[in-house]
């Protein structure tokens, strides 16, 4: 699987590399906010470790431009930067998990293993869960091969679900991820949003299923055959 690892520590950036081939990771690795904004245009990755303090500016700004562009690729932020203030600033701008420095390798591996755990098969450029796929390229979503018409931001809604199919997305990273798309995120827009897409998921014989978690958020899931 292919990694992006943004890292201005030459050392620790050499290390990372051949600590995460052991594990079966190809990484890349960069040392500047530019590169990895070029690396990110140039190429798609599994995931992205990524440093906060860069020569060039601050790793949070490359993580705000990627979730700008509706990227959900998994972020995994790595930082020397362990108050409480920063990492709820990592988390709320879109980062997955976080690791202070210093940390020991086989941890780092082990969270990448959970952030790319996903029940929904990532099929090249397709997500999958039971007969729904969508197209993160085209961002065209078909049930049972039937091209489905959602708008923008449904299909935004349900690509966040489906990315972590099988797992719980809160309903503040369901906003967080729709913030930046044109006009309002109204306090109950993300209960219209999936109220819309469960009843044309229904209506279309899709075999997945939207849960909703009481407090907690939303979940994707296949729907198994009774
Ligand atoms: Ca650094």
């Amino acid at each position: 699987m292919r990694l992006l690892v943004v890292e201005d520590n030459a050392e620790l950036g050499a290390l990372l590399t051949k600590g995460l081939a052991a594990s079966g990771f190809a990484a890349d690795v960069v040392g500047t906010a530019q590169d990895a904004r070029e690396a990110l245009a140039a190429a798609r990755y599994a995931a992205i470790v990524l440093d906060l303090g860069l020569p060039d500016g601050d790793g949070l700004g490359v993580l705000r431009k990627l979730r700008e562009r509706r990227d959900t690729t998994p972020v995994l932020v790595l930082t020397a930067r362990s108050s409480v203030r920063d990492r709820v600033t990592g988390l709320r701008d879109g980062a997955d998990d976080y690791l202070v420095k210093p940390f020991a390798l086989e941890e780092l591996v082990a969270r990448l293993h959970a952030l790319l755990r996903r029940p929904g098969e990532l099929l090249g450029r397709s997500l999958r869960v039971g007969n729904v796929v969508f197209d993160t390229e085209a961002r065209q979503v078909f049930v049972a091969d039937t091209p489905q018409f959602f708008s923008l931001r449904e299909v935004a809604v349900l690509e966040i679900l489906m990315r972590r199919s099988g797992r719980v997305v809160s309903k503040k990273l369901v906003e967080d991820h729709l913030f930046g798309l044109s006009g309002d995120v109204g306090s109950n827009a993300v209960e219209v949003y999936i109220h819309r897409l469960r009843k044309q998921l229904a209506d279309s014989g899709a075999k997945a299923q939207i849960h909703t978690i009481r407090g907690v958020g939303y979940l994707i899931a296949e729907e198994k055959e009774p």
